[in-house]
């Protein structure tokens, strides 16, 4: 389930707030004003959202707070206005906003706006933030918002993995999709102990460069580096160039994924330390449960997490224990946590032995190789065993980037395995 995708009224290019009505989500405009019927559309099909803090417009929002349904009525016109009963507010606002410090936050907007005090639109202001303030029912972690991301280094990871622990233990709602308390609990148990996993530049460079063209694989225990883990490249990967980090935790006949972005700034410098301190670095952008045995290509949301599997499956890539700054170790020891574990992952070092060298061993009646490295579609194969080998079982062959390692990669380039399955997504043949 894609948790990324914001929402905006093509007519005014507001950002909507989604309101769970039966089995259906419905859209709405945060402040009604106008009255013009809300045209819901995926926001990346609108130039210049407006997706900023309902209480200050100032910044990009963090948390979206639940209230009672807020209406005023203006005694000296006799209007009613109607408002809302969810606000996405930035993390300055949501600071006053857990101080119950309804006056600090006016104060704060109306400055903003440069309204005076005793001005009327300063006494509707703080009637109404005082509402949100006082009938504030929860708040829920923002995943919409497009943060610029944080560059990741190994020795980062057992913090970002320690904060998004802690946010899944703490009070605040994640999307509804992983907000159940005792999965959170139980997610949360398996991350004090998960294995990390940091992609190191030059292998996140293969794996953006191959992921995209990459014939569906199949997700299996096989081809996981470990039942579970964490693993995170440097910059962000995958089409939307938003994916950072992704953790696989088993669950029922597979594995619960979560797609995470990282924030790296776009927050004041003198608020990181509250971001870093209530959230971390992860938000979760997907989220899905993968069965053993589900064909996944390479355009899927996750597909950069399955062709690095398959890329360290294939022993192309080599994995090796981070040395952690003495302070992280220490740390740990001090709470009596087992040393985290932080494996980099990276390429192999290369076959150095001279090219015609190599020519010659593969001897004058094999085919002429190729000039470039390619995909190489799965299929299944039936393979003898049993007695005699007299029986059979189907097992699946996963897609393989064949090719020397010093050949340039060709894209758009799969090459179609007689016996494969066709039709399958990814499985292109030969430009
Ligand atoms: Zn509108
Ligand atoms: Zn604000």
């Amino acid at each position: 389930m894609n948790l990324a995708t914001m929402m905006a009224c093509a007519t005014c290019r507001i950002a909507l707030t989604e309101h769970n009505s039966g089995d259906s989500i419905v859209y709405r405009h945060p402040v009604s004003d106008d009255g013009h019927e809300v045209a819901p559309v995926n926001a990346d099909l609108i130039k210049r959202v407006f997706h900023s803090c309902h209480t200050c417009t100032d910044a990009p929002p963090m948390w979206n707070y639940h209230t009672g349904h807020i209406e005023i009525l203006s005694l000296s016109s006799g209007i009613a206005a109607d408002y809302s009963d969810q606000w996405h507010v930035c993390l300055r606002c949501a600071q006053l906003i857990e101080a119950d410090d309804s006056d600090a936050l006016t104060a704060r907007c109306a400055g903003l706006m440069r309204w005076h005090p005793d001005s009327d639109e300063y006494t509707i202001l703080r009637t109404l933030q005082r509402g949100i303030v006082l009938s504030r029912e929860g708040r829920t972690l923002l995943t919409t918002t497009n943060w610029p991301p944080a560059r990741i280094s190994a020795d980062m990871m057992p913090k970002i993995r320690d904060r998004f622990s802690g946010l899944l233990r703490g009070p605040a709602n994640l999307p509804a999709a992983i907000n159940d308390r005792d999965q959170r609990q139980n997610l949360a148990r398996q991350f004090d102990l998960i294995p990390m996993y940091w992609i190191n530049q030059e292998f996140t460079n293969l794996v953006n460069t191959v992921s995209a063209d990459r014939p569906p694989a199949w997700v299996t225990d096989e081809i996981a580096p470990s039942t579970s883990g964490l693993l995170a490249w440097p910059d962000p990967v995958g089409q939307t160039g938003q994916l950072a980090a992704v953790s696989w935790t088993p669950e029922g006949d597979g594995w619960q994924v979560i797609g995470y972005r990282s924030i790296g700034s776009g927050i004041d410098e003198d608020l990181m330390p509250t971001l870093r301190h209530e959230i971390g670095w992860l938000v979760p952008i997907h989220a899905e449960h993968i069965a053993r045995g589900t064909p996944l290509g390479g355009s899927h949301p996750l597909g950069p997490l399955i062709t690095t599997w398959l890329l360290i499956n294939q022993q192309m890539a080599e994995a090796v224990p981070a040395k952690l700054p003495k302070g992280t170790t220490r740390a740990y020891q001090r709470s009596r946590r087992p040393a985290p574990e932080v494996k980099i992952v990276q390429i192999r070092a290369r076959d150095t032995t001279p090219l015609p060298e190599r020519a010659e061993q593969t001897g004058p009646r094999t085919r002429a190789k190729p000039d470039h490295r390619f995909w190489v579609s799965g299929h299944p194969r039936q393979q003898a065993y049993g007695p005699g080998r007299s029986l059979r079982r189907e097992i699946e062959i996963q897609p393989f980037l064949k090719g020397d390692e010093h050949l340039p990669i060709k894209l758009s380039t799969t090459v179609r395995i007689l016996g494969g399955r066709p039709g399958e997504a990814g499985d292109m043949s030969p430009e």
